[in-house]
């Protein structure tokens, strides 16, 4: 069997961990499995080494930030080699580079386009681990770029993809997918299985047990994923097409803060106004989440709509430059609201769900702003610090406790 095996960055943070962590796959390598290990930063590094560039150049290139985070990974893959070394077992350490992960070229964001294998391929024959950094990828100027906070999850299924592995597990520091974070929701219960489409809408709504794009890579190339504990022997949760829902409505409730509410006052109210409006803002590659568009009057409306923190200053500035163009005559922003989503499968079948949810939210006196739903997910945006309570009380109104 070849499988990928990914640690986090709290499963790797001293140097009892990192030979735990070697200890464990050592032993599937001793099965006679092919063992490829990816690695995220050692405990709060990433967060340190931001702080640290911050303290030189609070506006630094995007490109050297890149340089600098990805000494985290490189770190902690030579740190693991040396362990299992230390343990009598082959091991070598490879950086994207090294392996060639090529991505797209933006800096801090970048996304894989190709991955190359030989390497890897090379090493497993003569019977090594590989042990690869997390969090990297090589782009056209022969620059490292990252992949996203989080984003070694999405190494890992990367590797598991065109390694055709037979297993990928993401170990961090809870025992699986809950039904909602639980260092939030003390009650909040294990999930045995969920499936792509429900984990990606958790993914992209404030779980950040995996990133994202991870969860959107594993479904597209069928990758066999599996989230479990580094710190112990506990069964995870499998996220798999079809996963059986143990009859749930609701699989999961998440929180969302890194996010911020643009409004643009004012603009004309004619055909064309938001098409230019969101194609602008798409040019640039900004992702819009919530929209709301208000009741016209004398000929003019408001547009509404959410975008992550990240892109906020990058929003306003382009909304800036083209104000006149776009007819806005107000920009308006806040950064003290977060999202609220649930998430299921069963609730295309079953009426009822989203007042379900805002009675939870009445009841505790959360007001609601703006609301958006898909087919398995329902958003609402409230006041930040009413976020935890949210949760809560959703997550107790749809009796998802253990
Ligand atoms: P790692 O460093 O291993 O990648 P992360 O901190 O990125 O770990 O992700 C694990 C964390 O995700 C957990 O500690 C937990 O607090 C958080 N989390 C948020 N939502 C969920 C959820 N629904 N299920 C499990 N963990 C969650
Ligand atoms: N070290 C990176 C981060 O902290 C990547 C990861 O942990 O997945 O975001
Ligand atoms: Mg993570």
């Amino acid at each position: 069997m070849l499988i990928v095996k990914k640690f986090g960055g709290t499963s790797v943070a001293n140097k009892e961990r990192i030979f735990n962590v070697a200890k464990r796959c050592i032993e599937d390598y001793k099965k006679g499995h092919d063992v490829v290990v990816v690695l995220s930063a050692m405990g709060d590094t990433t967060d340190e080494l931001l702080s640290l560039a911050n303290d030189i150049n609070p506006n630094a290139p995007k490109r050297e930030l890149d340089m600098l985070l990805t000494t985290g990974e490189q770190t902690s893959v030579a740190l693991m080699a040396m362990a299992m070394n230390a343990l009598d077992v082959p091991a070598v350490s490879l950086n994207a580079f090294q392996v060639m992960m090529h991505s797209t070229s933006k800096y801090g964001n970048s996304r894989f386009k190709r991955v190359d294998t030989e390497r890897i391929r090379h090493e497993l024959d003569s019977r090594k681990i590989v042990i690869v950094t997390g969090f990297q990828a090589v782009n056209k100027y022969d620059d490292y770029t990252t992949l996203g906070r989080g984003g070694s999850d999405t190494t890992a299924v990367a590797l598991a993809a065109v390694l055709h592995a037979d297993l990928c597990e993401i170990f961090t520091d809870v025992d699986g997918v809950y039904t909602a974070d639980p260092r939030i929701v003390k009650d909040a219960r294990k999930l045995s299985q969920i499936t792509y489409d429900e984990m990606l809408e958790l993914a992209s709504h404030g779980a950040k047990v995996l990133h994202n794009r991870s969860v959107e890579m594993a479904k597209k190339y069928r990758v066999p994923l599996v989230v479990r504990s580094s710190l112990n022997n506990n069964e995870g949760t499998v996220v798999k097409e079809g996963a059986k829902m143990e009859k749930m409505l609701i699989s999961g409730v998440t929180a969302d803060k890194n996010i911020a509410r643009i409004s643009v006052i004012g603009i004309k109210d004619r055909p064309g106004t938001a098409f230019r409006i969101f194609n602008t803002l798409s040019k640039n590659k900004i992702n819009i989440d919530i929209i709301l568009q208000s009741i016209g009057r004398e000929g003019t409306k408001d547009i509404t709509f959410t975008v992550s923190q990240d892109d906020l200053k990058e929003t306003l500035d382009v909304l800036e430059r083209e104000k006149e163009d776009l007819t806005i005559q107000e920009i308006k922003y806040d950064e003290d609201v977060a999202k609220i989503s649930i998430v299921g499968a069963g609730m295309m079948t079953n009426p009822g769900v989203a007042a379900t949810m805002f009675e939870s939210l009445y009841n505790c006196g959360i007001n609601i702003n703006m609301i958006s739903t898909s087919e398995i997910r329902i958003t609402v945006l409230i006041r930040e610090n009413d976020a935890e309570k949210a949760v809560i009380a959703v997550h107790d109104g749809f009796g998802l406790a253990d």
